[in-house]
Parts: C-alpha cells; structure tokens; sequence
C-alpha cells in the first residue's frame, strides 16, 4: 500500500514542481502575463532603514514587493506614463535584491538593514503618509498606478552573464548617457553610453546656479577673491583640464586647484558635470546641461520612449546594454 502511495505521489510531486523550476528559468520577456503568477504572494522581504526628518531612524522589515511602490513613488513623478513607472520597478527591485542578497553590512550606517531611504547611500522611499501629503486628492488613483506598475512586473530584474547588474539612472541626461568609466573609474559592460534625445523635454535638461567668488572660496577652499577681477578675461579661473567623450567634465582647476568634477558638483550643488560658466564682475553663473551623473537609464529617457509606445522591456534594454530581462522568484 505503501508503496503504491509513493508511485502516486512522486510523479504528481513532479508535476507540481515543475512548473516552480521552469519560473525560475523563464526569461521574464517569454512570459505571457508578467507578474499575473496567480495573484501568488511570497518573495523575499527586505529590511529597511526609514528616517524622516526630525526623527530618529526606525528598522522595518517588510514585503520586497511592498517596499518597491515607496521606491517608485519617491523615485519617478508618477504622472509619468506606465511603461517608464515599469522600467523604474524593475531596475528598482534588482538594486534591492542585490542589498537583500549583500546581507546586512557592519561597515556602513545601517549594520541592521539591508537598505536605507536616503536617496544619496540607496534609494529614495515614501511612506503612505508622505505620498498623502504629496499627492493629496489624486493619492488613490496614483497609488494604484504605481502599485499595478510594481505588480505587473512582479519578481523581474535584470542579469548581466547570469548576475543582478548595478542598475543606475538618472533623472535627465545630456542628450546622450554617460559610461561607467566616464562618470567613475571602471568600464562596466553593460553601462554604456547611448543617444537619449527626449531628454530635451525634461524641466531640468538645462539648469543655471550663480555664485559670488567668496561662495566659490568658501565651498572650495579656492582663493579666488585673491584674484584680480581684470585678468580673469585673459586667464579664466576655472578650466576643465578633462572630459568624457559625451562632453562631461571629469578632472577641473578652479583658482589652480585641481579637483575631480565629481567633487566641483557636489560642493556647487550643480545639477550634472555638463556645465559651462560664465564671470559676471564678482560672481560667475554655471549652467548645467542634464540631471544626474548620466549613467545608466534615464528616467526622462524612459518617459520619451514611454510615450513613443515602447514598452519597459524595450526601455531597460535599450539603457543598460546587453542584459537581460529574468525573473528571480
Ligand atoms: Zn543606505
């Protein structure tokens, strides 16, 4: 009797498992209803780390797929179209379950989680309430939306040779996205530059920041004031001394001092390393082309081929070159 159970049983275990082996092998691009998976809940759960400000940092654990709708709403204006909503969930998810696959890290600021909400260590994230409070009356239908997006694209990331890839982005390119070398020192793969001219719509494709010489002093310890105002016609105090091939600054002397552009950004709060400068008496005016280092996918990119009818599958493999679309549970 025994016996005859096991004969039952292990075929029909079989049956039952194989179509768990084949979701973990099929490229997400062949499955016919992404996400759909029969409404089946599970997946990972992540630790996060929220502070808000003005209060102190809280560790939550919860829902990978939960945490994504905060990741997209803080992440993309969810006015954006579907497809780009998509393309952000799905770069959003594989930067995450690359910290949920790192484990908790004892070196950095947050040794009991996976992940943090400060948009300058991991990524950006908003709770219920801060979506309330952006969104007001339109709250629902926006939630929802971002929420269909994150859902409709349930369990995909992207892999590079078999591994989760570092899926940066960007808010506005310069009309073209920048290499990984480019923005920083290694060549990835799958981090290359291409042309990315809806950026042109962006609000923020061309931005302008004016400081005083003793601002530019004061933030980069230069000397600029030193410097007689008449000579700055014929010996301009700031040169860029390197560029990348997209037209990035990488390597700048300000007042003789080199710094990296990298820096030059963060110190001037300019919005890219695209930038060119003008000297107006006691001031110089620096005018920004793009939003963000450049790397990687391009939010306002995304939105463009969007609303070209281009779907977020076209939209990754177009921004991160040569990976694939994969489903990881
Ligand atoms: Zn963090």
């Amino acid at each position: 009797m025994r016996r005859i159970l096991i004969f039952i049983m292990l075929p029909t275990a079989i049956i039952l498992l194989i179509p768990i082996f084949m979701a973990f092998l099929a490229p997400a691009d062949e499955g016919n209803s992404p996400g759909g998976e029969g409404g089946g809940r599970g997946g990972p759960e992540i630790t996060v780390q929220i502070s808000s400000k003005g209060e102190t940092a809280k560790t939550v654990m919860m829902p990978l797929e939960e945490y994504l709708v905060g990741v997209v709403a803080a992440e993309m204006p969810a006015g954006f179209p579907m497809e780009a909503l998509r393309a952000q969930a799905v770069a959003a998810r594989t930067y995450a379950l690359k910290k949920i696959y790192r484990g908790f890290s004892e070196k950095g600021p947050h040794p009991d989680a996976h992940i943090c909400t400060d948009h300058t260590h991991c990524q950006a994230w908003k709770s219920q309430e801060e979506m309330r409070a952006a969104w007001g009356k339109n709250v629902q239908d926006l939630q929802r939306k971002i929420t269909s997006a994150v859902e409709t694209t349930r369990g995909q990331i992207l892999t590079y040779n078999g591994s989760l890839i570092e899926p940066v982005y960007h808010s506005t390119s310069n009309g073209k996205t920048e290499n990984s070398e480019g923005a920083w020192q290694s060549e990835v793969p799958y981090l290359r530059s291409v042309s990315s001219p809806w950026d042109r719509e962006s609000p923020r494709f061309i931005s302008s920041v004016e400081y005083t010489l003793e601002e530019i002093d004061q933030r980069l310890g230069t000397t600029l004031r030193a410097i007689p105002v008449g000579n700055f016609s014929a010996n301009s105090p700031i040169g860029i001394s390197e560029s990348s091939a997209t037209g990035r600054a990488r390597v700048v002397t300000v007042g003789g001092k080199e710094f990296t552009a990298a820096e030059i950004r963060e110190s001037l709060g300019l919005a890219s390393c695209d930038f060119s400068w003008e000297i107006q008496g006691g001031s110089i005016k620096f005018t920004c082309k793009g939003y963000g280092h450049g790397v990687g996918m391009s939010q306002y990119g995304a939105r463009g081929m969007a609303l070209e009818d281009h779907d977020y599958k076209k939209i990754l493999k177009y921004y991160y070159t040569g990976v694939n679309l994969e489903r990881a549970y």
